[in-house]
């Protein structure tokens, strides 16, 4: 088994490109190529300005001072918990969620989303070596299309013919059923072999129940918390090769 997994996954399409045979490597967004925290932080930051909620929460918007949200955080409720809003403040609580989603899930912020390490340069590899790639989300057309195709093409992420983007048609969409459908039909255009990096392991399990010969690979960023990472997939915390080990088989 070589040592290094994104390293082998380029070797392999290299070698199917050059017998003439298709491969496809398929990439989440959030929490597997972007690190999100420096959108919800942005988000927190913002609500702690608006003049409606410093009159409205006073005491807690003091507390705004103090938070910072970290890669590892899902939501806002640990980052607002460290910056010592941990009480049940009910109506400030209502208020910041619902800002939060309404900003989280909007053009807007994504320009906060920052790459997680080598994340562009290992798709632009895998692109170069001859693979079709697809980024595939559960980040809705209407709210965050025109925001997400903005920002693959500012970091330099391959957006073309063979480097497309899918987005669920709509919001109401649960993310495992519609991944997992787009998988059922992609296996029908005669890859090789298909990649799928995913750090939700609520769709990952589903793909193995699914689409069992798609190769996933586990982003072991952050995670809802509504099913346990899978034990039997290799596991990524960047996408950086030739440094420390990066990946943990079994
Ligand atoms: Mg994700």
């Amino acid at each position: 088994m070589p040592h290094n997994l994104l390293a082998q996954i380029e070797n392999n399409i290299q070698k199917l490109t050059s017998q003439g045979l298709k491969s496809l490597v398929v990439f989440d967004l959030d929490s597997t190529l972007f690190d999100v925290s420096p959108r919800l932080e942005r988000i927190l930051m913002d609500f702690a300005q608006k003049e409606e909620f410093i009159l409205k929460f006073p005491d807690q918007i003091a507390f705004f001072k103090n938070i910072k949200v970290l890669p590892t955080d899902w939501g806002i409720k640990a980052a607002l918990g460290r910056a010592g809003l941990q009480e049940p403040f009910l109506d400030f609580q209502a208020e910041v969620t619902a800002f939060w989603q309404e900003h989280f899930f909007s053009n807007h912020y994504l320009q906060y989303d920052r790459p997680i390490d080598g994340a562009i340069e290992f798709v632009q590899s895998v692109a170069q070596a001859g693979a079709d790639v697809a980024y595939l989300t559960g980040r809705d057309v209407a709210r965050m299309g025109l925001g997400s195709e903005q920002i693959l093409r500012k970091w330099g992420l391959p957006l073309n013919e063979k480097a497309q983007l899918n987005l669920k048609p709509h919001k109401s969409m649960d993310d495992a059923e519609f991944k997992t459908d787009w998988f059922v039909d992609v296996q029908n255009k005669s890859y090789q072999k298909i990649y799928f990096f995913e750090n939700e392991p609520v769709i990952l399990h589903r793909m193995a129940e699914k689409c069992p010969a798609v190769e996933c690979i586990f982003l072991d960023s952050t995670h809802s918390g509504k099913a346990h990472p899978p034990e039997n997939l290799p596991r990524l915390i960047n996408f950086l090769k030739n440094r420390h080990p990066n990946h943990l088989k079994k």
